[in-house]
């Protein structure tokens, strides 16, 4: 059976708990075991799939099509392993499912409660498709003492009597601030996050510190004393200059052992580190410097293109070199032509990545041909994909009135919404006005690429699958005017309807992708499309 280890936070949110769960895992992981994360999410929304990406950060979706907490990419990105729908659960689905029920009479006459029916669903939330595992992690996002989280808090405490008291273990991250006026690291506010902990009944038995400065062994000590843990179990952890460097650091300060201990495994393996030391080599040992311009939307708040910026960052360490990325607000290139050259300029690559609504778009699609017309390597993904089209058919194929029925009605439909399409289980409909949540085309779609392609060259292999998740599709129909104007249609979904990849073979890097590769790239494993565009814009460095 699984052994199961919850983690809470408290004090603040925001303190690294996705993080600090995935470095975890993946140091069980270099020791051999079998490990999966799971992400509980307080919140209402049935999923994360209608919130803005300034609510929330990015939308991070599985192969089987879910749409999830960003959380589950970092998950994916250090253990390697795939994640799925099951691995994130929100208050939302859970009342959704409960109230489902509950109309079709299956409770039987019964009182419907939070406990149990709440606490049940979600125990049987955290339990299931666990037996291969040796390991499963449950994150609790919010922050312990908020009302929402009581659920979720309150099942993981039954749940340890449940699985037995051996082989489940709670471990809760904390703040230590560090008072200027006073000159001290401060305890107080982890103490009253552990009462707060044990006032409902769960008595964490590892402690995550997160401070801005070393914490003496005294104030570990005092921590350990009151909040009734081992020293050893008290794990300090300061800011890392590099995320890929937090599974080593969590390491270094006894994370992986503490929890070990408190399982009472003795004689674990000691980790393979190897994977991490290369990384962390290849950061910091770099060859060269490169700098992305991202010309996108969301462009305040980084955690909106999470994924995007660490497969950058992935194409940066298969090349050995250092990737600056410029988040570029596309509304600011709607203005005059010698702006746009001002700020792309120095540039080495052009990436205009995935996103919704017409804001902006003139931008992008000036982006693309600033790109196209200069020979500066240009990645579109999905939205942009799709920008792409639009401006090589206004400005390559003489359709001067391309657009997308994403932003209103077209006499130029270049870029139009499918009603129909098929899936592995067969033919999908959706209705032109249905609802938004959760009905785009969502998860993996296989695509044939054109043999000779620059795409085909770059994978190595002509048939792929990636992770999709878009309302519109650039349309077939318009795939001979627009070849006529350089922009070749490589890649296609297997019954050759739907266009997957475009690319100009005239151009030295110029593919847009209706799927975001983005999601399966890691650190030990970069996606061969973001490895290629690094290596393109390296070339295009030595020119500038
Ligand atoms: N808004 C576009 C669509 O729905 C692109 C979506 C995206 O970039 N993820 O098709």
């Amino acid at each position: 059976m699984a052994r199961f280890i919850f983690i809470t936070g408290g004090v603040v949110s925001s303190l690294g708990k996705g993080l600090m769960a995935a470095s975890l895992a993946a140091l069980l992981q270099a020791r051999g075991f079998r490990v999966r994360i799971r992400k509980f999410d307080p919140y209402l929304n049935v999923d994360p799939g209608t919130m803005s990406p300034y609510q929330h950060g990015e939308v991070y979706v599985t192969d089987d099509g879910a749409e999830t907490d960003l959380d589950l990419g970092h998950y994916e990105r250090f253990t390697g392993v795939a994640s799925r729908q099951s691995d994130n659960v929100t208050s939302g689905r859970i009342y959704q499912q409960i109230i489902a029920k509950e109309r079709r009479g299956d409770y039987l006459g019964a009182t419907v409660q939070v406990i149990p029916h709440v606490t049940d669903a979600i125990k049987e939330f955290a339990r299931a498709e666990t037996d291969d595992l040796d390991f499963v992690l449950c994150e609790i996002g919010g922050t312990v003492g908020d009302i929402e989280s009581l659920p979720f808090i309150e099942a993981i405490r039954q749940l340890r009597n449940d699985v037995g008291r051996a082989n489940a273990v709670f471990v809760h991250v904390t703040l230590v601030p560090f008072i200027a006026a006073a000159g001290e690291l401060k305890t107080k506010p982890t103490q009253h996050s552990v009462r707060e902990l044990t006032s409902l009944g769960i008595q964490p038995d590892v402690l995550v510190c997160r401070a801005e400065r070393p914490l003496p062994e005294g104030e570990r000590a005092k921590i350990a004393l009151f909040c009734n843990v081992p020293k050893e179990a008290v794990i300090p952890a300061l800011d890392a200059s590099t995320i890929y460097g937090v599974p080593l650091q969590y390491h270094a300060e006894g994370l992986d052992d503490a929890v070990l201990a408190a399982f009472g495994i003795d004689g674990a393996p000691r980790p393979e580190l190897r994977r991490w030391d290369d990384i962390i080599d290849r950061l910091e040992n770099f060859e060269g410097e490169v700098t992305i311009g991202v010309v996108g939307k969301y462009v305040g708040l980084p955690d909106a293109y999470k994924s995007l910026h660490e497969a950058l960052v992935h194409g940066g360490i298969a090349n050995r070199v250092k990737v600056h990325v410029r988040w570029l607000d596309a509304e600011l290139f709607e203005g005059a032509e010698s702006d746009i050259a001002a700020q792309l300029e120095p540039m080495h690559g052009i990436l205009v990545p995935g996103g919704f609504g017409e804001r902006g778009s003139e931008g992008k699609i000036s982006s693309v041909r600033f790109a196209r017309e200069r020979g500066v390597p240009f990645f579109g993904i999905c939205l942009g994909m799709q920008m792409a089209c639009i401006e090589g058919a206004r400005n390559t194929a003489g359709i001067a009135q391309a657009s997308t029925t994403e932003f209103g009605p077209t006499e130029e439909p270049v870029v139009g919404m499918i009603t129909e399409w098929m899936t592995a289980a067969g033919l999908e409909k959706r209705e032109a006005g249905g609802d938004l949540g959760g009905t785009m085309r969502l998860g993996a779609y296989e695509a044939k690429l054109a043999g000779n392609s620059h795409v085909a060259s770059i994978y190595g292999r002509t048939d792929i699958s990636e992770r999709h998740r878009h309302r519109y599709e650039v349309n077939v129909h318009y795939r001979e005017p627009l070849e006529k104007g350089g922009l070749v249609f490589s890649g296609m979904s297997p019954d050759g309807e739907l266009p997957e990849i475009v690319e100009r073979p005239d151009h030295p890097w110029f593919i847009g992708v209706q799927f975001h590769p983005e999601l399966k790239s890691k650190p030990f494993d970069p996606h061969p499309l973001f490895a290629s565009f690094i290596q393109a814009a390296i070339k295009q460095s030595r020119l500038v």
